[in-house]
């Protein structure tokens, strides 16, 4: 019962320039210079530009040798790429790069000496570069990846202090029923500045980006793409909740590997983690709505297994450099399941699945559970939703239908509120 990779696709298009431009190739090859040995081909060029990092990939036939050092005043990444020469998919990397990118101004790509491709990027601030490939994998050739990760990165919790989100000052008439008494009270000399009460911080988690679309529907509509748009209407509702703060994992479309989105979570203290997925299957009849939470002992059916083995695959697919000494620390951080995260977690699911029945089909009547790395933060409760499956034309429609996308945001935050109301969430250590 293997989901498909099929859903898995980029669109026909780049694969269909991919093989021809590698059919060229070898006729060069063999008509031209017999005797040359095979020069690498450059098939694809993308840039994902990010506030949390620029992303560079190169699609190769082959796999690159490559060296790399950093140029001060003014700051620049130089790439020594051996083996390729310049061909034009490689030269369109110069127009790819936007003007608005927050770390790359320009990079300049000529041919350094006989077989060696120079590439410079001019940098916008002190940048550390992760240069690595990645082996083939579903649609993918050879991946040359240029992470470009800024020196001093932007805090979270600073980000949301800058948009307000932080600290909300709630009117006394707002203040949940639940609510312990106010950590930061109001100055008594100051009779008018309204009470602060404990805010709920809630991580939405849009599944897949980048180089991962996700699940792609047969007309063409990717996983990436729907689940990112619904994240943003339920973000909007969440801000308008007088008593909580909301934190995408991402907001643009660019890779974030599993452990970072955890990361994220952590760092902003996240009382709820909420992971939005679109589902696919092989058969396009396969329908439904479902929440899944974390399991201890294995996962509640074969199809919530494989499920989970294809959504942990988004770090292969996404691109994860795994030398990355952070990564080796977040496996062993994220190995702490708890008995709390997923009874709470249980309880958060049967709340968001009981809302989205009243919206949508569901795939099964009762939560189910699995092993998603995601869901591995052990002190927040975490869930992840399968909207829809994008493999059926007709929840592909709905997925992307304005319509649909409010209503799966509503019942989504209606979900949450209905936990959160008999759940109250409990007194932390730290300032409001
Ligand atoms: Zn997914």
């Amino acid at each position: 019962m293997s989901r498909p990779t099929a859903f898995r696709t980029k669109p026909v298009i780049s694969k269909t320039r991919r093989t021809v431009l590698k059919a060229g190739g070898t006729l060069l090859l063999s008509v031209f210079a017999p005797s040359a040995s095979h020069a690498a081909q450059i098939l694809a060029v993308r840039v994902w530009p990010a506030e949390d990092y620029t992303r560079v990939t190169l699609e190769n036939d082959t796999n690159l040798k490559t060296s790399h050092f950093i140029v001060k005043n003014p700051e620049r990444l130089v790439v020594d790429i051996e083996g390729i020469d310049l061909n034009p998919t490689l030269k369109s990397l110069v127009a790819k790069i936007q003007s608005n990118d927050p770390y790359i101004r320009q990079v300049r790509v000529g041919q350094n000496r006989p077989n060696v491709v120079r590439l410079v990027f001019d940098l916008k601030e002190e940048i550390k570069p992760q240069v690595f490939m990645l082996k083939p994998i579903g649609e993918y050739q050879h991946r040359l990846i240029f992470d470009l990760y800024p020196v001093n990165p932007p805090d979270p919790i600073t980000a949301l202090i800058e948009k307000g989100q932080w600290l909300k000052e709630l009117p006394a008439e707002s203040k949940p029923q639940h609510s312990e008494p106010p950590i930061a009270k109001a100055d008594p000399r100051e009779p008018k500045l309204p009470q602060l009460t404990r805010m709920i911080t809630i991580a939405l988690d849009p599944g897949h980006g980048g180089e991962d679309p996700g699940a792609v529907g047969r007309g063409g509509s990717r996983e990436k793409d729907v689940v990112l748009a619904i994240a943003k209407r339920l973000k909007a509702r969440i801000e308008e909740q007088p008593n909580m703060r909301v934190m995408l994992t991402r907001d643009a479309d660019y890779f974030v590997p599993l452990h970072v989105r955890v990361q994220k979570a952590r760092k902003v203290q996240a009382d709820l983690f909420v992971s939005i997925h679109a589902d696919a299957w092989v058969e396009p009849t396969a329908r439904g709505s479902s929440v899944f939470a974390l399991s201890e002992k294995g996962a509640s059916s074969t199809a919530a297994r494989w499920l989970a083995n294809k959504e942990n695959a988004a770090d292969l697919i996404g691109g994860v450099n795994i030398k990355g000494r952070d990564r080796q620390l977040a496996g062993v951080l994220l190995d702490l399941s708890t008995t709390a995260q997923i009874n709470d977690s249980m309880k958060l699911a049967k709340a968001v699945l009981g809302e989205i029945g009243g919206i949508n089909r569901l795939h099964k009547n009762g939560v189910e559970q699995a092993g998603f790395a995601v869901l591995k933060a052990p002190d927040i409760p975490s869930i992840l939703v399968e909207t829809a499956f994008i493999s059926n034309p007709e929840e592909e429609a709905k997925l992307t239908d304005d319509n649909y996308q409010d209503q799966m945001a509503d019942a989504m935050l209606k979900g949450i509120k209905k936990y959160f109301s008999q759940n109250p969430p409990l007194a932390k250590n730290r300032m409001t």
